[in-house]
């Protein structure tokens, strides 16, 4: 059984390699500053997104990674001015409101009684009540989860406030923190509803709201200037080291290398994209490849379309079978505190004795549960089994979608564990003699930007 359990398992250089090389090469690091101060924000459509595919292939090539672009068509939607105010009335000042617009919304000029709403249950029964009106929508998300729950209201608040008759819609942010930063993300429209203006406020000016709605109405004034171009020419970036024994069989390592504007998206999803590149760049250098092919995808269009997923699991229909395994890193560059499996029968025990090198990083005893991405979603109904490194959340979300995704919040060492955690994972999977057991074919809702999962 010793013997075993020896021979299923990383030899001593390859782990070498691949844990001290994320965790001391600071490579990961370095590229995601390069990305984020040079590159910037990278909304799908933007020269920024284009630049960023660039960048990856270029980098990913000279790593020794086969790489290609493969073509996705991407919405594009472009952020004008935006300003609001908290209109005075006698005995109140007026306000400054901070807010942005959601993804997608159009752009406008809205002015008009404020009334809260705080579900979507809520906005219905409005009915003729909000004719005219702003829904201010509110909430109590906090660190304790709460963005699953509330995510609704953004994606679809504005549709169902358009439906009895509102001009506008301001949403609390889906923050935890907001230092008076709003924090956006895409709300959806639905054919044959009219399309009204929505943004998001700080977490701050919705208190403020609410706090002046005890004392009286309250009327507000805000405008947008987004609007729609056509759709845009884009690609995922896909970049394979190939197997040498079962180069068909793949191991799919992915990441969004789309951000949203208002900042340089370095932890959303800056920080993954960073670790994946990691992960191949150190899986290629090893001196004997994996059994399978590792390849890493940079996918397009994953905050506002999804283009790139889908599209994705389209152009790779026929090989989806051979896919052993699918993980993206989309949770942040936050301390890793577990490894999920995600497969029929005990994939966490044909894994565990795979993750010794990660025992100094308490990584070592991967649970069976759920575990996803919205890029690889696509990839549940044809039976692909998915596996993920489980981060510490609960500050993800004082950054998420807000100016403050910036680099300075990046951590250095975590970011390096995560890298190494992938590697490993990766590797393991690529070599290991057998297979995850597949699901059973499963409709996975695309959880978009979902709270990082916690095995805590
Ligand atoms: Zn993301």
């Amino acid at each position: 059984m010793l013997l075993v359990l020896l021979l299923a398992a990383i030899s001593p250089e390859a782990a070498g390699q691949l844990v001290g090389g994320a965790m001391s090469d600071g490579v990961a690091y370095s590229r995601l500053e390069e990305l984020s101060d040079t590159i910037g924000p990278r909304l799908s459509g933007s020269p920024g997104a284009e630049a960023a595919v660039s960048w990856a292939f270029d980098k990913l090539k000279r790593d020794g990674l086969s790489v290609r672009l493969e073509p996705v068509k991407v919405p594009h939607w472009v952020r004008g001015e935006e300003r609001g105010e908290i209109l005075p009335r006698p005995g109140i000042v007026g306000h400054p409101l901070y807010l942005t617009a959601l993804g997608g919304s159009v752009g406008g000029d809205v002015t008009g009684e404020v009334i809260e709403a705080r579900s979507l249950k809520e906005v219905a029964a409005l009915g003729s009540a909000a004719r005219g009106k702003i829904i201010f929508l509110n909430h109590t998300m906090g660190t304790e989860g709460g963005y699953g729950q509330f995510v609704e209201l953004r994606s679809h608040g504005p549709v169902e406030a358009a439906k009895v008759g509102a001009a506008g819609v301001l949403l609390r942010s889906l923050a935890t923190a907001s230092l008076r930063t709003p924090h956006t993300g895409v709300t959806q429209y639905e054919d044959g509803v009219p399309r009204i203006p929505a943004a998001a406020i700080t977490t701050e000016d919705a208190a403020l709201i609410h706090r002046l709605l005890a004392r009286g109405p309250v009327r507000a004034h805000f405008t947008l200037g987004s609007r729609w171009l056509p759709d845009a020419d884009s690609a995922n970036v896909v970049a394979d080291v190939r197997g040498r024994e079962k180069p068909d069989e793949v191991v799919l390592l992915g990441a969004h290398l789309d951000s949203w504007d208002l900042a340089e998206g370095s932890n959303d999803d800056g920080a993954g994209v960073a670790m994946v590149m990691e992960a191949g760049r150190l899986i290629a250098s090893l001196k004997t490849p994996p059994r399978r092919t590792v390849r890493v995808v940079l996918f397009m269009n994953e905050e506002n379309g999804l283009a790139g997923g889908k599209g994705y699991a389209a152009a790779h229909a026929g090989e989806l079978g051979r896919h052993v395994v699918a993980m993206e890193a989309d949770s942040g560059a936050h301390r890793p505190i577990g490894i999920v499996v995600h497969s029929a029968g005990d994939g966490a025990a044909l894994l565990k004795p795979w993750l010794t090198p990660l025992a100094s990083l308490g990584l070592d005893s991967p649970i069976d549960g759920e575990t996803g991405g919205a890029d690889i979603g696509p990839l549940a109904p044809a039976s692909v089994p998915f596996a993920g490194v489980s981060v510490d959340g609960t500050h993800y979300f004082d950054l998420h979608h807000s100016p403050a995704d910036t680099f300075d919040h990046i951590d250095a060492e975590s970011l390096a564990k995560d890298a190494a955690a992938y590697a490993v994972l990766a590797y393991a999977f690529a070599e290991m003699p057998q297979t995850l057991a597949r699901p059973p074919p499963a409709e996975r809702k695309p959880h978009s930007n979902t709270k990082p999962s916690q095995a805590r």
